[in-house]
């Protein structure tokens, strides 16, 4: 690989807006932490230019890159290959530049899995799940959650033929009960009654829309229920607050993103990443 001036290897982001991600605190804390000279920019680049944007990796070199929002999906055409489950997913976060070959990979899904064993203790394995969304975000969920062998998954989504199309796809490589609906109906109300987890993957709460709160009924979340908001800003949404109120245990997206970013970093560098430091990291770029 061809050197990058004064660091080893340079990583970028490559997004559309990118200034306010915490990723290069991150990213640039575990280099540090691990002695290794090693630099993580953040590129802004619109959808035009994104095709420049990945063929830059492999002209000047660079180590490798996250890619966020709005390219997670439209980047894979410009890849010279992609690992199985991005491709399942539809969607790469992180392209790993081998020898000039670009790899593309999502860290989301396991990152998801890792959190979610990490932060709250819980093996998806033979459980009941109930996720809102059908974007992006929800596709490398409701994926890590299937093939994490979940016995049900429920996809509640505000446009409910988004979350059947989201079923089909997985009915294609996952053998769990699968059920769809609006945010609105029984169904939903029926299905939480069941469930061990409920995943927000939709954005509503996001900062600055912190009014906002994808489950019109707050009296669904029962005592015991693990609620896990991926969204992280503002650090405790008003579903979580609703459910932290109900005897629900709660977590928030940090630990998803703590361990998506670990997980790239592990493929860029093959070191063990700093989980702890990233943590304090991304808790420090968020102001939280
Ligand atoms: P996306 O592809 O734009 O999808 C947005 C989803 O939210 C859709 O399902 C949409 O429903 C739903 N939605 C939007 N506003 C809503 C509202 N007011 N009420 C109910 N549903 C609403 O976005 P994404 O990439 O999946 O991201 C979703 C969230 O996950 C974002 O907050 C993002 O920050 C977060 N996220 C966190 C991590 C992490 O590491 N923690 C990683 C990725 C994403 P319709 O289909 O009906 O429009």
């Amino acid at each position: 690989m061809k050197g990058t001036g004064q660091y080893d290897r340079v990583f970028a982001l490559i997004g559309h807006p990118v200034a306010h991600s915490v990723s290069p605190l991150m990213h640039n804390e575990a280099f540090g932490e691990l002695g290794l000279n090693c630099c993580y920019l953040a590129f802004d680049v619109k959808v035009d230019d994104l095709a420049a944007a990945v063929k830059a990796i492999r002209a000047l070199g660079l180590g490798g890159a996250n890619i966020t929002i709005p390219h997670k999906e439209g980047v894979l055409p410009y890849l010279d290959e992609v690992e199985e489950q991005a491709g399942l997913i539809g969607a790469v976060n992180t392209v790993v530049n081998r020898e000039g070959r670009l790899i593309g990979y999502n860290t989301d899904a396991p990152g998801f899995l890792e959190s979610l064993r990490a932060d709250a203790g819980f093996d998806p394995a033979g459980s009941r799940v109930v996720i809102l969304g059908a974007g992006g975000a929800a596709r490398a969920v409701a994926y890590a959650l299937a093939l994490g062998g979940v016995e049900s998954l429920g996809i509640f989504n505000r446009n409910p033929s988004r979350a059947e199309a989201l079923a089909r796809d997985i009915s294609r490589s996952a053998a769990c009960e699968l059920e769809t609906g609006d945010l609105q109906g029984i169904a939903l109300r029926r299905a939480l009654a069941r469930a061990d987890l409920l995943v927000n993957a939709t954005s509503a709460g996001m900062h600055p829309h912190t009014d906002e709160v994808p489950l019109p009924d707050p009296a669904a979340l029962r005592p015991g229920l693990i609620v896990y908001d991926l969204v992280y800003n503002p650090r405790k949404t008003r579903l979580l607050l609703e459910a932290e109120a109900r005897g629900c245990r709660v977590f928030n997206g940090i630990g998803m993103l703590v361990y998506q970013g670990a997980l790239a970093f592990e493929l860029w560098t093959g070191r063990k990443a700093p989980v702890a430091v990233m943590r304090v990291a991304a808790e420090k770029a968020l102001g939280t």
